[in-house]
C-alpha cells in the first residue's frame, strides 16, 4: 500500500510540476479584450458536440477520426474504472456492477484496435502533413495505452487471487501512473485542455478582436499575446489537419499554420508572455504571415478549436501597424486606398461613368435594395460584367434598387493585411455614407464585401442589413428560368462558404452540377484572399493554378464562380493551365452571370 501511495504521489506530482508552469503562462497571458463568457447554450453544445460526440473529428477524416474518437470515449469510460482500480489498491473499491466492467471491456477492445490503428497509420502510412519528424513520445504513449486496455483484459481470463492478477494489476497501474506525467510534456496535453479550448472559443469564425486603445497594435511581442492565444497554443494535437488543407502549404510556400501556433507555443516556453522579444523572427516568420490567404480552411478543419486567423491576422496587425513590415506592392496598396478609396486605384470619374453607361437608378432611399458595387463591380471589366448581369436579374424579378453616387472600399486587403488605421478610415466614411443615404438592405456581389460590411465594421458602427447575390438569387429561384442542363463545376468562395455558410444557394441556380473534388467546407481557395491578390508574385505554384487544375480536370465545360476576386483568379489561371489538361479551358462565369444568360432565351 505504501508503495502504491508513493508511486501515486510521484506520478501527480511529475504532472503538477511541468502542467503548473504551463497553466501560469496561460493565466499571465493578457486578459482577452472584448471577451465575455456568453452565449452559454451555443458554448455547451459545442462542447457536446465537438468534444463528446466527436463530431467534427469523424466527420472531416472519417476512419482515423472514429479511431481517435473510441480513444476518447474509451477514456471516459475507464475514468471511473481506473478511480476504482486504485481505491481496490487501498481496499476500499467502490465499484461492484459487473455489468460496468463488461462495458468498459468493450471499450478497452475498441481503444486497443484504434490505437493500433492510428500507430501504424502515423508510423507507417505517415502522411505528409504530420511533418517529416518521427515521434517517438507518440508511439511510446501508443504503446502505454495498448498495454492499459490488454492488462485490463487480460484480467478478465485469470483469476481473482492468483500472481498473474496481481501482475496485470501492477502494470495496468505502472501505465496510468508513468502515463499521468508525460500528459503535460506532450502533444497528449490537449486531453487536459482542449475541452476548455473549445468551450472558451471566440464563438465566430475568424474573428478578429478589436484593438483596444492606442497602444494596442495587434500580435508584436510576448505581451501582446492573450490567455485565449496561448490556452489555445498548448491545445494543439498537432495532427496537421490544417496544413493538410492549406492552400499555401499544399503549393510550396513557407506558410504552414500548424507551426504558427506551435511557434506561439515555442515563444511561450522559451520566453514567456512578459517577454519584450518580438513573435515574428526566432518562432514565426514574417513571409509566412503575409502568405495567408485568410481562407480559412485551417480553422474550420482544427478538431480542438484552434483560431488561425485571429493569430495569422494578429501578426500581420503587429507588424503593419508598427511599420516592421516593408513590402513594395502592400506599401501601394495602402497608400491607392487612401489615396483614391478603391483597391484598384481608378479615379472615381470612372465609377460615375459606368454607372451612367448602364443607367443604373441612383439610390436615393425610395428602392428596396442599395445594389453594392464594391472595387470589382465598379472597376474590374469582369467585375463590370457581374454587376450588369445582375441588375439584369434583379430587374427581371421587379426588385428596386439604386446604386450609391459615391461608395469606397470595404477595407477588406487592409482589415486582413493588418492596416487598422487605413481600414478604420474606410469603414467609417463607409458607415457615415450609407447612414446618410438611409440605405436599410445592401446585396453584393462580392463575398468580400458581405463579410466585410456584416462583420468587420461592427468595430465601428452598425451597417445595414446585407446579402450575397446567391441568397438574393436563390430565395427567388422559383420565378427565375431552370438551367439548361449543360454541366458545370463550382468553386466555393472561402469567403461564401466558411465564412457565411453559403453553400446550397448557388448550387440552387445551377442545374447539372459536378462538384470538384475539394468543396463545400473543404473548398480550395483561388488565392486571392487576405489581401494576396494585391502583393507580387507568389513562391511555389500559384493556387490559383492549382485550383483551376481541379476544376477543368471535372471535364465540366463551365466553371462558375461568386465572387469576383475569384473570377479574376480563375481567369487567367484556367487559360495558363489548360494545355496541360485540354486545349481550350472551360468558360468561367460568375452564377449571375450563368442565371441572366438564361433570361433572353
Ligand atoms: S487561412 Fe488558409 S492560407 Fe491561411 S494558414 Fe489557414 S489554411 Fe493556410
Ligand atoms: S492547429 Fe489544430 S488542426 Fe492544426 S495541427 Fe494543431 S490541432 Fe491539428
Amino acid at each position: 500500500m505504501l508503495l502504491l501511495a508513493l508511486a501515486i504521489c510521484a506520478s501527480a506530482a511529475g504532472f503538477w510540476m511541468r502542467f503548473q508552469k504551463i497553466w501560469l503562462r496561460i493565466i499571465h497571458s493578457k486578459k482577452d479584450p472584448g471577451f465575455a463568457l456568453t452565449h452559454l447554450g451555443h458554448r455547451s453544445w459545442d462542447f457536446f458536440w465537438e468534444v463528446l460526440c466527436q463530431a467534427k473529428v469523424i466527420q472531416q477524416r472519417p476512419l482515423p477520426g472514429l479511431a481517435h474518437a473510441f480513444v476518447f470515449w474509451g477514456f471516459c469510460a475507464f475514468a471511473l474504472v481506473s478511480l476504482n482500480h486504485f481505491t481496490a489498491g487501498f481496499g476500499c473499491a467502490f465499484l461492484r456492477s459487473q455489468f460496468y466492467f463488461l462495458f468498459a471491456a468493450v471499450f478497452a477492445a475498441l481503444v486497443a484496435v484504434s490505437i493500433f490503428g492510428l500507430f501504424v497509420r502515423r508510423f507507417f502510412v505517415r502522411p505528409v502533413w504530420l511533418g517529416a519528424k518521427v515521434s517517438y513520445e507518440s508511439g511510446f504513449i501508443a504503446l502505454l495505452i495498448f498495454a492499459l486496455m490488454a492488462t485490463y483484459l487480460g484480467a478478465f481470463f485469470v483469476p481473482d487471487t492468483s500472481v498473474a492478477a496481481r501482475v496485470l494489476w501492477w502494470l495496468h497501474s505502472l501505465c496510468i501512473l508513468v502515463f499521468l506525467p508525460l500528459i503535460p510534456h506532450t502533444k497528449h496535453l490537449h486531453l487536459v485542455l482542449s475541452p476548455l479550448t473549445i468551450f472558451l472559443s471566440r464563438g465566430e469564425f475568424s474573428a478578429i478582436p478589436k484593438l483596444e486603445g492606442d497602444e494596442d497594435f495587434g500580435l508584436v511581442t510576448g505581451k501582446d499575446v492573450t490567455q485565449l492565444v496561448s490556452l489555445q497554443a498548448y491545445s494543439c494535437v498537432e495532427c496537421g489537419r490544417c496544413t493538410e488543407h492549406c492552400p499555401a502549404s499544399n503549393t510550396g510556400k513557407e506558410l504552414n499554420p500548424k507551426e504558427i501556433i506551435l511557434g506561439m507555443r515555442g515563444y511561450l516556453n522559451e520566453l514567456g508572455p512578459a517577454s519584450e522579444s518580438p513573435l515574428l523572427g526566432k518562432f514565426n516568420s514574417m513571409e509566412a504571415a503575409f502568405q495567408c490567404t485568410t481562407c480559412g480552411a485551417c480553422e474550420f478543419q482544427c478538431p480542438v478549436g484552434i483560431e488561425h486567423l485571429p493569430v495569422i491576422v494578429g501578426l500581420r496587425r503587429g507588424a503593419v501597424n508598427t511599420g516592421a513590415w516593408e513590402d513594395e506592392y502592400g506599401g501601394k496598396l495602402f497608400n491607392t486606398l487612401e489615396r483614391s478609396g478603391n483597391s484598384l486605384g481608378m479615379g472615381s470619374g470612372e465609377r460615375a461613368k459606368f454607372i451612367q453607361k448602364q443607367q443604373f437608378p441612383i439610390f436615393d432611399g425610395t428602392q428596396e435594395y442599395c445594389l453594392w458595387l464594391g472595387c470589382m463591380g465598379a472597376y474590374d471589366p469582369q467585375g463590370r460584367e457581374i454587376i450588369n448581369s445582375f441588375a439584369q436579374v434583379m430587374n427581371y424579378l421587379g426588385a428596386s434598387f439604386g446604386v450609391l453616387k459615391k461608395e469606397k472600399c470595404t477595407g477588406d486587403p487592409v482589415r486582413r493585411l493588418g492596416n487598422d488605421l487605413v481600414f478604420q478610415q474606410l469603414a467609417e466614411e463607409n458607415l457615415e455614407n450609407l447612414q446618410q443615404n438611409k440605405v436599410r438592405k445592401i446585396v453584393s456581389i462580392c463575398p468580400h464585401c458581405v463579410r466585410t460590411i456584416s462583420t468587420d465594421w461592427k468595430d465601428f458602427g452598425t451597417a445595414p442589413e446585407i446579402e450575397h447575390h446567391s441568397e438574393f438569387m436563390a430565395r427567388h429561384k422559383d420565378k427565375l428560368p431552370k438551367s439548361d442542363g449543360d454541366q458545370v463545376t463550382y468553386h466555393d468562395p472561402c469567403y461564401l462558404g466558411r465564412y457565411r455558410n453559403i453553400y446550397d444557394e448557388p448550387r440552387a441556380l445551377i442545374g447539372n452540377l459536378v462538384e470538384p473534388p475539394r468543396s463545400r467546407e473543404r473548398g480550395f481557395c483561388c488565392g486571392a484572399g487576405g489581401g494576396l491578390t494585391f502583393l507580387g508574385e507568389e513562391k511555389g505554384e500559384r493556387v490559383s493554378h492549382a485550383r483551376a487544375k481541379e476544376l477543368t480536370a471535372t471535364g465540366a465545360k463551365t466553371v462558375a464562380a461568386a465572387c469576383p476576386f475569384c473570377n479574376s483568379m480563375l481567369k487567367d489561371a484556367l487559360a495558363a493551365t489548360a494545355n496541360s489538361i485540354t486545349n481550350s479551358p472551360p468558360r468561367l462565369v460568375d452564377i449571375a452571370q450563368l442565371v441572366a444568360s438564361r433570361l433572353n432565351h
